[in-house]
Parts: C-alpha cells; sequence; structure tokens
C-alpha cells in the first residue's frame, strides 16, 4: 500500500501532426519501456495538432484500448510549440517528458531521464551527441545558429539540445507561469532554470513519415528565438547611427576644408549615388529589425489564447488511478499562448 503513496506519475507529452504512420511504432516502443520503469505509473498525453491523415482516429484506437492513452484534440494546425504547451497545460505526472512522435527521441532513453530525476536533478536534458542524421546544411546552420544566439542574447541555450527532456513538476508550474503567446519553447524552458543535468544521446533518423520543419519554418523558429530573447538587434541601431553619423559629421568637415582649400569641385556624383543607396539599405533593414519587434508586440497585445481545445478524450472507467479530481481543477485553469509559431 505504502508503494502506491511513493510511486510517482510519469507524464510523456507528445505533439501529433499528420503521424499517421509512426503511431503503432511511437506506441509499440514507447509503452513496453515505461512499463519497465519501477515504482511509477505513467500517462500518455496525445497531442492532435490539427492533423488531416485519419491522425486523431488511430489515436483514439489507441486510448479506447488503454485508458493511460489521453487524447487531446486542438481546432486546428497551431504548430509544435503550441501543441507542446497544451499537452503540458495538461499532463498531471509529478514528472514531464516532451517527445517527438517519429521515434527520433529514443524511448530508452526514458528510464535513465527518470533515473538521474530521482537522484535529484529537476531538469534531466537529452543532448543530441551528434547531429551525423542530419544533412550538412542543417548541422552547419543548427551550430551558427546557437552561436549567434548565444552572442546575441543574455540567455545562454544548452547546444543541440531538442524539447525531449524531463522535467520536474515544480519546473512546470513555473513554465506555466510564463505568459508569452509566441512560445519559443527551447527558451522558455532554459529560462526557468532549476538544477540540471545533461544525459547524451545518439539521434536516430525518423521512423515514418517526414519531417515538418522546412527551411523557412526553422528560419522563423530561429527569428522567434532570437527576438524572444535578446533587444540587442534593436540597439545595435543606435551605436551604428553613431558611427556613421560621426564618419559622416568628419567627412563633411574634409569636403568644407577641401573646398577652401581647392575650390568648387563638380565631380563625385557617383560616389553621392553610393553612399545613398547604402544607407538607404542600412535603414530599411533598421526598419525591418524594429518591425521583428513590433510584429510580436502586436501579437502579444492581442492577448488570444495559444491553443484552443476540440475535445478531451479519456476512458473514465478505468482512470480512477489518474486522480479524477485534480483533472477538474486542471480543465479550470485557462490557459492562454499563441495561435502562430
Ligand atoms: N509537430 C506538431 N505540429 C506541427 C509540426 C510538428 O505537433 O505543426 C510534431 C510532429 O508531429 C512531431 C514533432 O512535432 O511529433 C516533431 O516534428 P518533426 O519530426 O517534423 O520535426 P524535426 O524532427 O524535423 O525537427
Ligand atoms: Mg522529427
Amino acid at each position: 500500500m505504502i508503494d502506491q503513496y511513493d510511486s510517482k506519475q510519469i507524464s510523456l507529452v507528445v505533439p501529433f501532426f499528420n503521424e499517421r504512420d509512426a503511431i503503432p511504432g511511437f506506441f509499440k516502443s514507447v509503452v513496453p519501456v515505461l512499463e519497465s520503469i519501477e515504482a511509477a505509473t505513467f500517462e500518455i498525453v496525445c497531442v492532435n495538432d490539427g492533423s488531416n491523415d485519419g491522425t486523431l482516429e488511430k489515436l483514439l484506437e489507441i486510448s479506447r484500448r488503454d485508458a493511460r492513452v489521453r487524447v487531446i484534440d486542438l481546432t486546428r494546425n497551431f504548430g509544435k510549440e503550441a501543441a507542446l504547451t497544451a499537452g503540458i497545460d495538461e499532463a498531471l505526472g509529478d514528472a514531464v517528458i516532451p517527445i517527438d512522435a517519429d521515434l527520433q527521441d529514443p524511448p530508452s532513453l526514458i528510464p535513465v531521464l527518470v533515473a538521474r530525476w530521482r537522484e535529484g536533478a529537476e531538469v534531466v536534458l537529452a543532448q543530441r551527441a551528434s547531429r551525423s542524421c542530419d544533412s550538412f546544411l542543417k548541422r552547419t546552420a543548427a551550430l551558427a545558429y546557437y552561436r549567434v544566439h548565444n552572442y546575441l542574447s543574455e540567455l545562454k541555450l544548452p547546444e543541440n539540445v531538442g524539447d525531449f527532456r524531463l522535467m520536474d513538476r515544480v519546473v512546470v508550474n513555473a513554465l506555466k507561469q510564463l505568459p508569452e503567446r509566441r512560445r519559443f519553447m527551447k527558451g522558455l524552458f532554459a529560462w526557468v532554470g532549476y538544477r540540471t543535468v545533461i544525459v547524451p544521446y545518439e539521434r536516430e533518423a525518423r521512423n515514418a513519415g517526414h519531417s515538418k520543419f522546412s527551411g523557412w519554418r526553422l528560419w522563423n523558429l530561429a527569428l522567434e528565438g532570437i527576438t524572444s530573447f535578446s533587444t540587442l538587434p534593436l540597439r545595435v541601431w543606435t551605436y551604428l547611427g553613431f558611427l556613421i553619423a560621426s564618419i559622416a559629421f568628419w567627412y563633411g568637415i574634409f569636403i568644407i576644408a577641401r573646398t577652401i582649400v581647392l575650390g568648387v569641385e563638380v565631380p563625385g556624383y557617383a560616389s553621392l549615388l553610393s553612399v545613398l543607396l547604402f544607407f538607404g539599405g542600412v535603414q530599411l533593414i533598421g526598419i525591418g529589425v524594429v518591425g521583428e519587434y513590433v510584429g510580436r508586440i502586436y501579437y502579444e497585445a492581442k492577448g488570444r489564447p495559444i491553443y484552443l481545445v476540440r475535445r478531451r478524450y479519456q476512458e473514465r472507467r478505468q482512470t480512477g488511478q489518474f486522480a479524477a479530481g485534480k483533472r477538474v481543477v486542471n480543465l479550470a485553469s485557462v490557459r492562454r499562448v499563441s495561435q502562430e509559431r
């Protein structure tokens, strides 16, 4: 009996966007791993992020057979960050582990994460030991991104760490307090802090389907990361402005002096034009950067919810173990977050 009180619940949070083909393999490999963890119950919180390939039906089929599998159906595709937020909000466990549906985050690592958590870590990060399964371009871009981000931002992102990690309940509650609607989860995870331990792992190639992150989407994610955690791109224009203005000032003095000494000189229209075009470009870049931030302020100011839930599916009969009371409280706590990635 005492065992039951001691036993902790572990929540796996999985976003699904058109993952029909990956679902059977995912549950086949994840459930035995979770069952092998001693003195712990578990739940799998599946968030259907507006899939249109029958993912929901597949998930419901599994949840009907296994009460530990819960399904949260969002009203449309809100993007991975929002889907993850939804899942983390719904999770009830003492530890929460976000994991991808495509088995790129190896389930075999879960017991290791749990072991480190039991040793006292509040956050256990799974860090990719290598990126050998990514293309050369993606690898280089990722490396460059971490460099740039960590240079620009006060908040340092640990390199090659994705969303796959274990978070204690206290960390999850802290995360829930962050009100921003534009969610850059990696950054938010890092921002909350807490005692953190790193576990390295090898990332596999996708087991089915294809990546939902095109180059353009990754670029936007990168912009989101930098603008969410650094204002340096905004401030740098002041210094650039000063620099250019002072150069222009001394150049002006030089021209006046030269005119006094050598008299009026007519040529120089080519250099004039090039300087004009150069500064036109610089100004446009500056305005663009300001626009990136203003656009984000605009989204935050509207205060729309991060996601909308169409329905929560859960087998009621067999869920005694999952504390129905706790769940009601969870439903009532209305969470709001952004619409777009
Ligand atoms: N995903 C999602 N909504 C989206 C895009 C992706 O819920 O709009 C989920 C997807 O189903 C998967 C996880 O996020 O479980 C990671 O996606 P993906 O494997 O495409 O990303 P990658 O591994 O290429 O970074
Ligand atoms: Mg993937």
